[in-house]
């Protein structure tokens, strides 16, 4: 009896947003699944990964990267199940680490797979031992250069890359100060990552009260949000600081620039007269071939009980774009991640 075709829920970008993305952006379409032709796998999605950088993905304007075009399915990394293996190198069963999408269903060619070998929760390969966690390990580790004794200060502290940059300032002997949105993920943060300090960006005084938990000023700036976050961390760089430019979360929904006098003469003032070193990075092109080496490192830390991972977990791809829009707004608690299907 033939049988019946797999149905695929995708998510689509229905428009390109202005300013914040909203619901209507998104378009949940039902097509035919795809079919697995020689030499492919037919991936089953388990959980989907939504992360800042899809904002940029929506947007035409130049960028690292490719847009997503008008009516295309939403790119995100995905812990999927092999469905259907005409490959030599999967079988049906594998968990595995790709890149497919929002949707259900998806076929490869194996290229960017990475099998997944079960020592940990296969989500994890998301967040923590995925691109987030590889982000913080290697922004912070080779860029950020920290030494014993510093003070290393990171916001969007209790989130998928600054909570691992966090923890491992503390590995590394290092003073660690984090900026989040509310009490509860302040005290998170001090509690259970170990920071030796946590403020919350929404009450006033942040320059002042960041001053405070900084003594010795700040010697390497985790850059994840800019705004008034950047701002407030400025004037307390120490000579010779280092600032790994990893995202700017604060203003990926600007319509335009902010208003007030250019302060770019200031910022380079202050670059040059204190020498610092900024450097943006964009891990997987910079950092790509060092992936395997991060797991292994990541894994050890995992395992010793040295890095602590929080999951904020949403049930049901049709939730993926409420969620993913609740980034922007400080509304995930930990490492978002969409479950699609059953394991
Ligand atoms: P998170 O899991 O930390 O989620 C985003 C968090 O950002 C929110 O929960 C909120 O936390 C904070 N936030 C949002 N808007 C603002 C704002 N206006 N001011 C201050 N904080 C804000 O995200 P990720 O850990 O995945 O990403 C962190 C940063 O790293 C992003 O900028 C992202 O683009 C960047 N990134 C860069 C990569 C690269 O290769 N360069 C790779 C991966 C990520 P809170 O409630 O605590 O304020």
């Amino acid at each position: 009896m033939p049988q019946e075709p797999r149905r695929n829920r995708t998510i689509v970008l229905a428009s390109r947003p202005v300013g914040m993305p909203v619901s209507a952006d998104f378009r949940l379409e039902t097509l035919n699944a795809p079919t697995a032709g020689p030499g492919q796998v037919l991936l089953r999605t388990v959980f989907l990964s939504l992360d800042p950088y899809m904002r940029g993905r929506m947007s035409d304007a130049p960028s690292y990267a490719p847009p997503v075009g008008l009516g295309q399915v939403m790119v995100g990394g995905t812990v999927c199940r092999v469905q259907v293996s005409n490959h030599p190198l999967f079988a049906v069963g594998d968990w595995v680490l790709g890149y497919s999408g929002w949707q259900d269903y998806a076929v490869s060619d194996g290229a960017g797979l990475v099998r997944l070998d079960g020592a940990q929760p296969p989500s994890w390969s998301l967040g923590v031992l995925g691109m987030p966690g590889f982000t913080a390990t290697m922004g912070l580790l080779e860029i950020g250069a920290p030494q014993t004794g510093e003070t290393v200060v990171v916001a969007a502290a209790t989130g998928a890359v600054g909570s691992v940059v966090g923890q491992i300032a503390r590995i590394k002997g290092c003073r660690a100060v984090g900026v989040a949105g509310g009490p509860e993920k302040c005290r998170y943060a001090v509690e259970a990552l170990g920071f030796d300090a946590c403020l919350d960006h929404r009450e006033p005084g942040l320059a002042q009260r960041l001053a405070g938990a900084c003594p010795a000023g700040i010697d390497v700036y985790f850059e994840n949000v800019g705004g008034a976050v950047f701002e407030a961390v400025l004037p307390l760089l120490n000579p010779r600081a280092r600032v790994p430019v990893c995202g700017q979360i604060a203003h990926y929904n600007d319509r335009e620039p902010p208003p007030g006098p250019d302060r770019t003469a200031q910022l380079l003032g202050t670059v040059l007269r204190r020498r610092i070193r900024m450097q943006g990075f964009i891990i997987f092109d910079d950092f790509g071939p060092r992936f395997g080496e991060f797991r292994k490192m990541m894994g050890g830390w995992l395992a010793a009980g040295r890095v602590h991972y929080r999951e904020d977990r949403v049930e049901g791809l049709e939730r993926a774009p409420e969620a993913f829009m609740g980034l922007f707004q400080g509304r995930n608690f930990g490492k978002l991640v969409v479950r699609v299907g059953p394991d």
